[in-house]
């Protein structure tokens, strides 16, 4: 029985009773933006296309993108699921927006139709750092809301992860510059390569007037193994690599490429001190960030790629289809081991010695992986690429300024709020809360 409806018909959340929405609908409470996927599946099933559109868009500058790269925690908790196959939330909103979607190239004008009306322009100005989706939802969201937005952004390009990440074969350009292009339209400002901590400071927004300012950089410092043998030649860090590939620089990778990958959840886990169930939108996006690497390598020409993964096959947290398609693209995937030590020969990478996994987990629960003596054997490498995950690079950050972060290396924010300890700065997405998915970071 329903008790208390929560959402308005027009699809805008107006209070929420988190209790109440995940009894009775579990798909938008496990969507980090509650869209409202019962309803749009419904007016799919029943024809109504174009205001399935507007349902998906509602909550979500994104929806085109999320059609496409979308984790779908909404799925894993479909309720259709118990009785045979969830609901295939994630390829209906594909099938819709395909339709209505910026990539059906709709007119600006019909966009605004979908849209919540714009209240009167405020001549209060917000400067956004980052333009990733965390960055260009908070604009959109503001921009909707009359105020004047300019997003600062360090590269040449905008789309954050989405674009500087995910590699092109699974989210094309176009649709992104077409996502983003509907969020400028709305009047928000865009400065690229315009870097925080390098071309400008918190200080100097201030100066210059803005009143509030969201902190959206992400993580974007690649997580470093200590190893011995890790400053030699041919050893590249996760960001590093897909950031040149994805920018369309060259990287010399040779023919045999190692990607050590996967346990970061661990690490984050093992941060925390006590063991606890991993939420999914944590975890998907760390091995897929590491199956990206090891196919985007395959696509540079790489002749064999191993990837080696702590977790034993049946723990690693990643979509059946990737590690399928990585199968197909023959990536072999090395499970339940860890690396020993790298083999260099006159300063440059030969090989990774690699051991098998005895246990991950301490009595206590604590991540303190632990190997087999003996199992011990070479993988060979012109190139071995570590992609054990991202932490955010809070050097901008002065003592004055009166910013906190936890040990995490995460800006500490009231969750509701998205409230820093200083008080006109707000921050989202992995800056925030640590890597997690695309979806997560538009809420
Ligand atoms: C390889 C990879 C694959 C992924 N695949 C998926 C997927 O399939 N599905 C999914 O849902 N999620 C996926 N994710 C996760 C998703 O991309 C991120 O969670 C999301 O992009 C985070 O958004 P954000 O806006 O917080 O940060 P980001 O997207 O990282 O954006 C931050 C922006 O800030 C800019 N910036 C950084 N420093 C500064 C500075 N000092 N000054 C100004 N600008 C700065 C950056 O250049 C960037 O544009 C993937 C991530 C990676 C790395
Ligand atoms: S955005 Fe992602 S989580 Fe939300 S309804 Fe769509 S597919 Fe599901």
């Amino acid at each position: 029985m329903v008790e208390k409806p929560v959402i308005s018909n027009q699809s805008q959340t107006t209070s929420i009773n988190p209790e109440w929405l995940e009894r009775n609908f579990p798909c938008a409470w496990a969507c980090p933006v509650h869209t409202e996927a019962g309803r749009y599946v419904n007016l799919i099933a029943q024809g109504r296309y174009d205001e399935a559109y507007r349902v998906a868009r509602a909550p979500n500058p994104f929806a085109s993108i999320c059609g496409r790269i979308c984790a779908a925690p909404c799925e894993d908790v479909c309720r259709r699921g118990k009785l045979d196959q969830p609901i295939a939330i994630r390829a209906l909103k594909r099938f819709v927006t395909e339709r209505f979607g910026v990539e059906a190239l709709i007119d600006v004008i019909k966009l605004r139709e979908v849209l919540r009306p714009r209240l009167k322009p405020k001549d209060k100005w917000v400067a956004v750092v980052g333009a990733g989706p965390a960055g260009l939802s908070c604009a959109h969201d503001l921009a909707l809301a009359g105020y004047r937005v300019t997003v600062f952004e360090a590269q040449e390009v905008p789309g954050g992860m989405l674009r500087l990440g995910v590699p092109e074969y699974r989210l094309p350009r176009e649709l992104i510059r077409l996502e983003i292009n509907a969020i400028l339209s709305l009047g928000v400002e865009l400065k690229l390569r315009k870097a925080l901590g390098r071309d400008f400071s918190l200080d100097d927004l201030r100066n210059n007037g803005y009143e509030a300012i969201f902190l959206a950089i992400g993580a974007h410092k690649s997580r470093m193994l200590n190893l011995e043998g890790t400053e030699a030649d041919g050893i590249l860090n996760a960001v590093d690599f897909l950031l040149n590939v994805n920018l369309g620089y060259k990287v010399q990778l040779g023919e045999k490429i190692v990607v050590i990958g996967g346990g970061n959840v661990a690490f984050d886990v093992a941060r925390t001190a006590v063991r606890q169930e991993i939420p999914a939108d944590v975890a998907a996006s760390d091995i897929t960030a590491a199956l990206d690497v090891a196919r985007s390598a395959v696509r540079f020409g790489a002749k064999k790629v191993d990837m080696v993964v702590l977790e034993a096959a049946g723990q690693m947290l990643a979509d059946e289809e990737e590690i399928e398609q990585a199968h197909e693209e023959r990536i072999t995937i090395h499970n339940a081991i860890g690396p020993k030590r790298i083999i260099t020969q006159n300063g440059r990478v030969a090989g990774l010695e690699v051991w098998q996994v005895a246990s991950l987990f301490d009595a206590q629960g604590r991540f303190n992986p632990q190997f087999i003596p003996g199992t011990e054997r070479v993988i060979e490498a012109d190139t071995i690429i570590i992609a054990i995950g991202q932490t955010a690079d809070l050097s901008f950050i002065q003592p004055h300024h009166g910013i906190d972060f936890s040990p995490r290396g995460t800006i500490t924010v009231n969750n509701a709020s998205l409230a820093t300890s200083a008080e006109d700065v707000f921050a989202g997405g992995d800056l925030a809360f640590g890597p997690r998915i695309a979806i997560a970071a538009v809420a």
